[in-house]
């Protein structure tokens, strides 16, 4: 209760602070998205523009192979406010989002995807959520039937086990559609990580949050980019980067084992000395033989997933390259006036 009310406190005195005509820019990751971006804009725009304030798209082609960057580019020649930010390749949802913070230069950032998966239409109440000193405010997904079952309960209980095992805490169902305060986004680029799991981070830096509740719907046109084994590997990233609870695991397994083996040596010694010797069997020296072989293999590959991470983070490279940008119509807006 205590801490509640000091956080209603800190968040009516940002309540004042706010600018009245803040900058907004939309951050839009886009890898071959030229079948839904015409819908994407239209229904953006629609969303946005009534609210009579300033804003400007800050698109991210991530190495697209089709129409994607020409059909931007095409908009922001006929007035679109904002600018295209070209990757030089393909370099993956996380890394085309860094590049979108680090390009946009608005007041608050509304991080959506091209597919209007993220219904642009919260948009006016993540604003409003903003304007009630919330720095985070994040779409929570309550319906996921657009979802398969699989994904549904694969999802859920990777939320449970990394809730668990990590230190911070990731609400469950959040995406990464969310509209995010300056100091969040300046807070976000000063992380220095190679791998970036967004919503982890996103986690991480914490902030004062808030959820706004919506279902999810399909796309609207164009293709998932995702499958299974991308989901699998994308959870291993999240867990790997922000526990290491796995390594520890290996520690309580071995002295769990190493107990084990110390009774069965003590009942075999007994044994022998109330029953004589007895030539053990083959086949449960095998099992043994097999089984903690197959454990030192994993635990051996555990710790090959962190020594990897290493390496990826030693090497420096950046986390992402950007081959082109261009700009659309001039920004009229003055951000302090
Ligand atoms: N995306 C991207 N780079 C990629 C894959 C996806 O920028 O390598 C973008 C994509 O264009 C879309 C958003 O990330 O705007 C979400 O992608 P998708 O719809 O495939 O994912 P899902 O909705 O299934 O999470
Ligand atoms: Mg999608």
């Amino acid at each position: 209760m205590q801490i509640e009310q000091g956080e209603h406190i800190y968040r009516k005195r940002r309540a004042e602070g706010r600018i009245a005509t803040p900058l907004i820019s939309i951050v839009v990751p886009a890898y071959n998205e030229a079948e839904v971006l015409d819908h994407f804009l239209k229904d953006t725009s629609a969303a946005v523009g009534p609210l009579g304030l300033p804003y400007e798209y800050i698109f991210i082609d991530d190495g697209s192979s089709d129409e994607t960057a020409n059909i931007i580019a095409a908009h922001l020649k006929n007035g679109l406010q904002g600018r295209l930010i070209g990757l030089a390749r393909n370099f993956g949802k996380e890394a085309a989002l860094t590049a979108g913070l680090a390009h946009a230069k608005g007041d608050v950032l509304v991080v959506i995807d091209a597919d209007l998966q993220d219904p642009p239409q919260l948009i006016p109440q993540m604003i409003d959520g903003w304007r009630a000193g919330y720095d985070v405010v994040y779409g929570l997904r309550v319906d996921r039937s657009s979802d398969t079952v699989m994904k549904r309960n694969s999802a859920g209980l990777f939320y449970k086990l990394f809730n668990r095992l990590s230190d911070i805490d990731m609400p469950a169902n959040a995406g990464d559609f969310r509209l995010i305060d300056r100091k969040v986004v300046e807070a976000l680029l000063k992380l220095p990580e190679r791998n970036r799991f967004m919503k982890g981070l996103f986690a991480w830096v914490g902030f004062s949050s808030m959820a706004i509740p919506y279902e999810r719907p399909h796309r609207r046109a164009g293709y998932g980019k995702w499958n299974y084994w991308k989901l699998w590997n994308f959870a291993i990233d999240g867990l790997t980067s922000f526990t290491t609870m796995p390594l520890r695991i290996w520690f309580y397994g071995g002295a769990l084992v190493a107990a084990l083996s110390f009774a069965y040596a003590a009942f075999l010694i007994i044994r022998v000395m109330a029953f004589g010797i007895d030539v053990p069997g083959y086949a449960s020296l095998m099992v043994g033989l097999l089984f903690f072989s197959g454990v030192q293999l994993l635990s051996i590959g555990m710790i090959g997933e962190y020594v990897a991470r290493l390496f990826n983070e030693a090497k420096q490279r950046p986390i992402y390259l950007v081959q082109d940008i261009i700009e659309g119509a001039p920004n009229t807006h003055k951000t302090k006036p």
